[in-house]
């Protein structure tokens, strides 16, 4: 304002020369070079005038130019009304000039904060300071109250000209904020991709649940479907059923666990299996395998567990022969063990079979050469089988004279433990972990 008042003050300065005091105006109509009172010259070098009349620029000799011009009073008023447009007009477009270049100013120094912000907090403090409702470009266009209503547009144009480069320039610096800020981030929380990754360990079925789906899968092909059976049996099941009556001396060769309730037992063997099956299916022809967990009340070694699993089989039918028990159980061991097995059948003895016999496979491991695996036999024993005995058939609803069938058993542990060449079967539920990673 003060560059205002400086523009008004020199405007009333300015205009001085023209300006006539109310009391003389009546002397500027003469020539001021002749006093009105003496009618000498008032240039002539001779002193004061002694007339009268009081003017003193005439007498004082100093009035020059427009004071002694002769002037009409309406043309000092259109005079005046122009001095007084003139000093609107001069103060006006000083006010807007100077608000023009606050803008410009504000223009330079805000593009100038701007390249030092280097943040996003920074940049928000720059446009609460700059562009915000109570920043300073809101400031300075508070005061276009002061211009005239004509000249409000051009502040107004500039002004938003300005508005908007900033806007835009804080756009590109948030941008470009941004994108340093996210290359930063990056950086800290790079990874190295060339590093070799963390090898990632992968599950294993348990041996016995692989030979399980072995078995499955072989019996599967040739009709045979898995039967599965209770684990708490009745004595009725697990032995009367089976050709053993109560006091028969082959229960000897079953060491049992027997339950507080009477009668009841957990199955030393998958055999009660077929007596389920069979009194399910009488008199159709069956083919099935009875997997599960069976439990013998024995010491636990090296070579025996008071709890394992057996694969028992039946086939039960019309013409069922001796020849088809082998080609069921050398395809069987072809297919689990490889083409070409040599196999020899050694009489046995089973209460519920009929002949029975016990089935060697040449040793996998040594080709009958000898081993400790087959004990240096060259051969390795890996079930029992036989006919199923005529009473068995008669106790679970087939007539014997129309019906026969044959019976196996086997142990997948003990299979497992000769395919995999392990000296101990306790590993197999002692969950030790270098057991699973070795096969
Ligand atoms: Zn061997």
């Amino acid at each position: 304002m003060r560059s205002v008042l400086g523009s008004i003050m020199g405007g009333t300065t300015e205009f001085a020369g023209n300006f006539v005091p109310r009391d003389e105006c009546v002397v500027s109509f003469f020539d001021s070079t002749v006093c009105v009172g003496t009618g000498r010259g008032v240039d002539e070098g001779r002193g004061p005038c002694a007339c009268p009349l009081v003017h003193r620029s005439a007498h004082r000799g100093q009035a020059q130019g427009p004071l002694h011009t002769p002037r009409h009073p309406l043309s000092l008023r259109k005079d005046e009304e122009l001095r007084q447009r003139e000093a609107a007009f001069h103060m006006g477009s000083t006010v807007q000039e100077d608000i023009l270049q606050q803008l410009e100013a504000l223009h330079r120094e805000a593009e100038a904060a701007l390249a030092q912000a280097n943040s996003s907090e920074t940049t928000q403090a720059w446009h609460s300071e700059y562009l915000g409702r109570k920043g300073r470009l809101t400031g300075i266009l508070r005061n276009l109250g002061s211009l005239a209503p004509e000249e409000r547009p051009l502040v107004g144009k500039v002004a938003n000209e300005i508005k908007v480069a900033l806007e835009q320039a804080l756009q590109e610096r948030q941008a470009a904020i941004a994108q340093a800020e996210l290359e930063a981030m990056r950086r800290a929380e790079s990874v190295d991709v060339t590093l070799p990754g963390r090898p990632q360990t992968l599950g294993k079925l348990h041996i016995t649940t692989r030979m399980l789906r072995d078995i499955y899968k072989i019996f599967a092909e040739m009709g045979f479907q898995v039967y599965e059976s209770p684990e708490v049996e009745t004595d009725e099941y697990n032995f009367q059923l089976l050709n053993m009556p109560p006091g028969h001396p082959a229960r000897d060769m079953w060491d049992t666990f027997y339950t507080t309730t009477p009668g009841q037992l957990l199955r030393t063997h998958t055999s009660p299996g077929q007596v389920h099956a069979m009194r399910q299916y009488a008199p159709q022809p069956i083919r099935v395998i009875v997997p599960g967990k069976v439990y013998r009340y024995e010491q636990v070694t090296a070579r025996s567990e008071s709890m394992f699993y057996q694969v028992e089989g039946l086939a039960v039918g019309k013409h069922i022969t001796f020849s088809d028990l082998k080609g069921v159980l050398m395809n069987y061991a072809n297919q689990m063990y490889g083409e070409g097995r040599e196999a020899r059948f050694r009489k046995s003895y089973f209460p519920f079979t009929e002949p029975s016999v016990e089935m060697d496979i040449d040793c996998v491991i040594c080709n009958r050469k000898g081993c400790p695996i087959c004990k240096y036999t060259g051969w390795l024993e890996i079930l029992g089988a036989g006919m199923v005995q005529p009473l068995v058939l008669q106790y679970n609803g087939y007539d014997p004279t129309e019906f026969s069938g044959f019976a196996f058993g086997m142990g997948p542990e003990r299979m497992a433990l000769q395919k995999y060449g392990i000296d101990d079967i306790r590993y197999f539920y002692s969950n030790d972990v270098r057991l699973l990673e070795r096969v």
